[in-house]
């Protein structure tokens, strides 16, 4: 996509101006700022259960129970059984028989792609061709989540970049890099684009191949698939060469991250990645909260089902108006005005009416692919989305 160099020359030129608005409260997805009331096309709190009084009943029940902060590494300084249950139930959602918590989703990327080339573990996880092959690669969707391109690039392995989803590309790089230990990294949900990986391709060209291939569903989990389960349960496509990562902090409303694998691998990661052992995980509260949070994944499908029901009325609504929708696959619907001064206008427009949409350009998308980032969410009401499609109608010169 760009590298580090394209972004050192485009900040060369524009000036750096950062303003971040204070709210007086989080968007659920309303919120209220300075008395005013606004609707948040920008949360990843889709389900709307940052503020669930479930989840919140748990962590208040895990401060008393624990205190605000753990302190110290599980590795080192002893472990909770309320952490243990967290990553036993996320197993369970992604169909691994364990998964390893961290304290973001950012840290699980780092933590893990840069420690995975470490202690043999390729040999550990294939069980073949790895005591053969000691030289490892990675081949990751130039879309992917910064973090994982951050984690790839601390791994000091080598690494190849593919074109967006393109599975020819990608059979073509791996081909030319025959006698190497491949490791296949996606986002399930890409969180610029909105769109789904191909994950039965992935995983075809990762058994052809020998390949690891790391899932990235930040913005899967708990959306996709009848269970919430993911972009695996989305298309029925599971394989032991998968591995599973997600976040804590979206769908599921606190914070932390996780990668879902099978016991043996999940305590290979816990002794060799440094963002397990060196730092702490997510407070204890806030596991309280999550493990009540799969609990409403469970018992409430109707959150869900509200939230494709939400994405599916806003892009018919917004079809006949002329915009060019990147993607309608996912609760991201990106569309795109193309020069980012005009997307900011857009966005100021949107915003005077009561609406907070984020304006999303370069380095986030392409130079000239600049888009307004609409998330939806399963509390937003049909008037709500009324009123940005009228908003969008006008800004396009339809009223
Ligand atoms: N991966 C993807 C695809 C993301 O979009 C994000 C958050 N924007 C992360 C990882 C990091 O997750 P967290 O906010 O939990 O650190």
């Amino acid at each position: 996509m760009h590298d580090l160099s394209d972004i050192a020359t485009w900040l060369e030129s524009h000036p750096i101006h950062h303003e971040s608005a204070v709210h007086d409260t989080l968007p659920d997805p309303t919120f209220i700022t300075q008395g005013e009331t606004v609707v948040s096309f920008s949360t990843n709190n889709y389900l709307a259960l940052a503020n669930h009084p479930r989840l919140v009943a748990a962590a208040k029940a895990g401060l008393d129970r624990y205190g605000v902060g753990n302190c110290e590494s599980r590795l080192l300084g002893g472990d909770l059984e309320v952490y243990r249950t967290l990553e036993r139930r996320l197993g369970e959602l992604k169909h691994k028989s364990d998964a390893v918590l961290f304290v973001t989703g950012y840290m699980t990327n780092i933590g893990v792609l840069s420690s995975l080339v470490k202690a043999g573990m390729l040999a550990r996880l294939h069980g073949y061709r790895a005591k053969t092959r000691r030289k490892y690669a990675y081949y990751s969707d130039e879309f992917n989540h910064i973090s994982i391109r951050e984690g790839i690039q601390m791994s000091g392995a080598e690494r190849h970049t593919y074109r967006h989803c393109d599975m020819n590309h990608l059979e073509e790089l791996l081909k030319a890099a025959e006698g190497t230990c491949p490791i296949i990294v996606s986002d399930g949900v890409f969180s610029m684009e909105g769109t789904i990986a191909p994950l039965p391709e992935l995983v075809a060209l990762a058994e052809k191949y020998g390949a690891i291939l790391y899932i990235d569903d930040a913005h899967a989990t708990g959306i996709l698939g009848e269970h919430g389960g993911g972009t695996s349960e989305h298309y029925n496509c599971y394989s032991p060469c998968i591995m599973q990562m997600g976040t804590l902090s979206k769908a599921l409303g606190a914070i932390g991250g996780f990668v879902a694998v099978e016991k043996e691998i999940a305590d290979v990661i816990r002794l060799t990645s440094s963002a397990y052992g060196f730092t702490c995980p997510p407070p204890p509260d806030q596991a309280a909260a999550l493990i009540a949070a799969l609990d409403v994944l469970e018992e409430e499908p109707q959150r869900r089902q509200r939230l494709w029901d939400n994405q599916r009325y806003f892009v018919e609504r917004m079809a006949p108006l002329g915009y060019q929708i990147l993607s309608t696959a996912t609760p991201i619907v990106p569309v795109l005005i193309g020069d980012a001064a005009q997307c900011q206008r857009h966005a100021q427009a949107l915003r005077k009416e009561g609406i907070h949409v984020d304006a999303i350009q370069f380095p986030a998308a392409p130079l000239g692919q600049a888009r307004l980032r609409f998330m939806m969410n399963a509390g937003h009401t049909r008037e709500q989305i009324d009123h940005a499609v009228a908003v969008m109608a006008r800004l396009a010169g339809h009223v």
